[in-house]
């Protein structure tokens, strides 16, 4: 209440109009106190790459004459540039999917292809994993929204069911509609999430201890940019999940009809 201001003062106050008043200054409030958490929560998480960033060229001067250490030293200091590249972009990625609005330019999106892309991009991690990611029958399922946004809501569901995927693991990918919503299931038979963790993990920089510990070198951020694609595309994401057992994420989308041309036109690669 102490951030509520009410202007009007003279003339006979129209109570709905204070209404919305006060509702659309609480709601500039609330985008401001994120806002402010969220510039917190970035220079905190790059404060640790760019310490040992640091740390690690001073070592690497003062070893000059050892060259093992040298080597250790600069592998090291290669991991940690690759964290700090990721988590900008990742930083990038969050921040350009939180304020769109994908159904202003909204196209109908092939689904089969957006799928075949995650799988594509995703292979690299997958083979140095040695896990094989098994994408379901094509499904000729579309949705209305922004290609390339869905694309990577979904590889980053791919990547995560990867990377909390024990070595020779298997990720399973699919699509399937449901009374007029489209259904994206990403499942792995990984490390699974503890029930106290499954709404935090789609908080921005949430891990859990498990995945700290495992050091597969990510930034919380997936999983909170994914929630934000499915949810300014009308849609949602379910998580279901048993430690030890593994993972499945959904992301529910408004399904839409294939365009009249999609059945003459040749499948277009991402
Ligand atoms: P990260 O970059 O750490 O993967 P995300 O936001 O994508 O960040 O995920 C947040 C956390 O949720 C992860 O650190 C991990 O603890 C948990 N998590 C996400 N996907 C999975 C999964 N498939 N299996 C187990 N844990 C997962």
């Amino acid at each position: 209440a102490r951030n509520l201001v009410v202007t009007a003062r003279a003339a006979p106050i129209d109570t709905t109009r204070v209404l919305l008043l006060i509702d659309d200054r609480s709601d500039a409030v609330r985008l401001e106190a994120v806002r402010r958490d969220f510039v917190a929560n970035v220079s905190h998480e790059l404060k640790t790459p760019i310490g040992a960033v640091s740390l690690l060229s001073e070592a690497l001067q003062s070893a000059a004459d050892d060259p093992d250490q040298v080597r250790r030293f600069a592998a090291r200091l290669t991991t940690e540039a690759g964290r700090l590249g990721a988590l900008v972009q990742q930083i990038i990625e969050f921040s350009r999917v939180q304020g769109a609005d994908p159904l202003q330019s909204a196209e109908a999106v092939p689904l089969d292809e957006v799928l075949r892309a995650a799988v594509d991009r995703t292979r690299v991690a997958a083979e140095a994993r040695d896990v094989s990611v098994v994408l379901g029958k094509k499904s000729g399922l579309w949705t209305l929204g922004d290609r390339a946004m869905i694309t990577t809501a979904v590889q980053n569901l791919v990547a995560n069911a990867i990377a909390f995927s024990a070595t020779g693991g298997h990720v399973g990918l699919g699509v399937r509609s449901r009374e007029g919503v489209v259904e994206i299931a990403v499942s792995d038979q990984g490390i699974g999430i503890a029930e106290e963790d499954l709404d935090r993990v789609f908080e921005r920089f949430y891990r859990t201890d498990q995945a700290r510990s495992r050091s597969t070198g990510g930034t919380g951020l997936g999983l909170s940019i994914v929630k934000h694609i499915a949810e300014n595309h009308g849609g949602e994401v379910r998580l279901w999940s048993r430690v030890g057992r593994g993972s499945t994420f959904t992301v529910r989308l408004p399904e839409t009809p294939a365009p009249a041309s999609a059945a003459a036109r040749p499948s277009r690669r991402e």
